[in-house]
């Protein structure tokens, strides 16, 4: 395996560590042990006590690297601070350390782990998401993620009511400056609307539950699934992610759909 690590899952702590600051902001969620490696799995809290509360992830896919990327430039760059006495946030940097670090999208047992939500007993970086999620209801849920196949960025918006109609289009327009928008009329065999899609299956259908719809099981309503161009260079798929983070943070909840 050593031979093909593409990425150092131990520089993304090591950044994250550094950026933080008091360092008390670092929790461990437990450790994935693989080998002679232990993987620490850990998440940095900001602004704690704040009445909105949001979880924000990278990396659940180990070939996505720019949420990763993105997330430790956050920190790193102090972008949070605009939010710091608005927001409780909750931030996974990278959830998948053995296929981050191998490049596939599936960790190192060949699971892919946005499937793996609906399992009575689902793995080590499952079951630490899930340990999140139990520190109580979040308010929003924003994903990072890639797609290699996209010629532009896009999101789901996945939302109960209230639904916050305007939200997800507010950042596509904040994004498209950055990334054109993938402008299909379908991605995913879904309908689309320059880049957004809208739509939450019911729970009960789905034989397997990605992350968001365990949100959803866990009380958050509003589930923010986003997607970079792997065809754009990483710089620009980093920023792209950033403004779609500030634009969330800063719009939500956005204008409330009207009956
Ligand atoms: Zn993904």
């Amino acid at each position: 395996m050593k031979s093909r690590i593409l990425n150092k899952y131990q520089q993304v702590l090591d950044r994250v560590e550094a950026a933080v600051n008091p360092p008390a902001g670092l929790i461990p969620l437990g450790t994935l042990d693989q080998g002679n490696i232990r993987y620490p799995l850990v998440k940095v809290t900001l602004g704690m006590g704040n009445a909105k509360r949001v979880l924000i992830s990278a990396g659940i896919h180990g070939d996505e690297p720019a949420g990763v990327e993105a997330l430790c430039a956050f920190l790193e760059r102090k972008l949070y601070a605009p939010f710091l006495h608005k927001w409780e946030m909750h931030i996974l940097p990278c959830i998948n350390p053995t296929g981050y670090e191998i490049g596939t999208r599936e960790n190192h047992a060949g699971e892919d782990l946005n499937r793996q939500f609906k399992l009575d007993r689902p793995n080590v970086e499952v079951a630490c998401v899930q340990s999140v999620f139990e520190t109580g209801p979040f308010d929003l849920d924003l994903e990072l993620h890639e797609d290699v196949d996209s010629p532009g960025y896009y999101l789901y918006q996945k939302d109960l009511s209230p639904t916050l109609s305007d939200l997800g289009r507010r950042i596509l327009d904040a994004v498209e400056p950055v990334m054109p928008l993938d402008g299909s009329e379908e991605i995913e065999d879904m309908p689309a609307d320059r880049g957004l899609l809208a739509r939450l299956k019911p729970p009960d259908e789905m034989e397997w539950w990605p992350m968001a719809l365990y949100a959803y099981k866990m009380q958050c309503r509003h589930m923010f699934t986003m997607e970079t161009s792997c065809q754009f260079p990483m710089k620009q798929r980093v920023e792209a992610h950033l403004k779609a983070v500030e634009t969330a943070l800063s719009e939500f909840p956005g204008k409330p759909e009207t009956v």
